[in-house]
């Protein structure tokens, strides 16, 4: 069978998020900072580590079957592939912003305006969309200096957590498009049973990462009120303790609302309780 390549970022901010979900996943490979490719030992498949710029193009192409970039980089190319899985890293999200100072209040007051971005396509659409006439300029790094330098009126770049923009005396204006990573492939690649296998193993990964596994000790009459709150996979496990009348229970909580149930859960009368990361949940 011919082997399927997969394309990751070489270097920057997806690749060690990208190379933990593939081990996780249970592929053994190395992870070569010198070489464009990295055999699996235990899977049929092969890494390429490129630039994330490169990617959709390469998956549109079928030079790599599958790849693993931001939706941002995705939208900026305008590839035509099949999204297969959303990854829950690499989040960020595109936003307009402007000078503190500045006298554009809202999105109209960008007509005649200049702004500079390293997504250019992306900007020129949402522009359109909102019949809005600027003048794009395109550069290709340290976009948030542009408006400072008198080289635009505002920017379009990609925001975190906004420190960027503040030390450069910019506020942010209007958010375009939140992007995170994500799997795609070549079209048609789903249907490929080792792309299958992948899928369902990263998947198993992404949602042992969003669930704890939790013990917790309470008494007979108080397990009611605990049951109440538990969802589990299909039902909690409980197991009687030696001591009578006694009993621990073993249930998965979903991440986002952890905090919120382990106090609900003590307010019911659990009692010694220890929760544990999960490494896999196989449906
Ligand atoms: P390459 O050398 O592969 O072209 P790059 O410099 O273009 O790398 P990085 O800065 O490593 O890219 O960012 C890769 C992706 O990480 C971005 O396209 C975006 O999807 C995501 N990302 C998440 N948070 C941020 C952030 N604060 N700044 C930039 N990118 C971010
Ligand atoms: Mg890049």
């Amino acid at each position: 069978m011919k082997t399927i390549k997969i394309a990751i970022q070489k270097s920057g901010r997806l690749n060690e998020k990208s190379v933990d979900l593939l081990k996780k996943s249970g592929l053994s490979f190395e992870n070569y900072k010198s070489s464009l490719i990295s055999p699996v030992n235990n899977f049929p498949l092969e890494i390429l580590f490129l630039r994330d710029d490169d990617i959709p193009e390469y998956v549109q192409d079928g030079i790599a079957d599958l790849g693993i970039v931001g939706e941002n980089v995705i939208a900026e190319k305008e590839v035509d592939v099949t999204y297969l899985q959303k990854l829950g890293f690499g989040k960020c999200s595109l936003k307009l912003a402007i000078a503190n100072h500045s006298d554009i209040n809202v999105l109209a007051d960008l007509n005649g305006k200049s702004i500079a971005t390293s997504y250019p396509v992306i900007l020129n659409n949402f522009l359109q969309e909102n019949n809005i006439n600027a003048e794009i300029r395109e550069i290709s790094g340290s976009v948030e200096i542009s408006t400072n330098l008198g080289l635009s009126d505002a920017i379009f770049d990609i925001v975190s957590t906004g420190g960027t923009l503040k030390s450069n005396g910019l506020k942010p204006f209007a958010e375009v498009m939140r992007s995170e990573a994500v799997l795609i492939g070549k079209n048609g690649i789903a249907k490929n049973p080792v792309v299958f296998e992948l899928l369902q193993r990263i998947q198993s990964v992404l949602r042992a990462e969003q669930t704890k596994y939790v013990v917790m000790n309470a008494s007979k009459e108080n397990l009611p009120a605990i049951l109440e709150l538990l969802p589990g996979i299909k039902s909690p496990t409980i197991v009687p303790l030696a001591t009578a009348d006694w009993v621990a229970v073993h249930t998965v909580i979903p991440e986002k609302d952890f905090w919120d149930k382990i106090n609900r859960l003590k307010t019911a009368g659990a009692e010694g309780i220890v929760v544990l990361p999960i490494e896999k949940i196989i449906l």
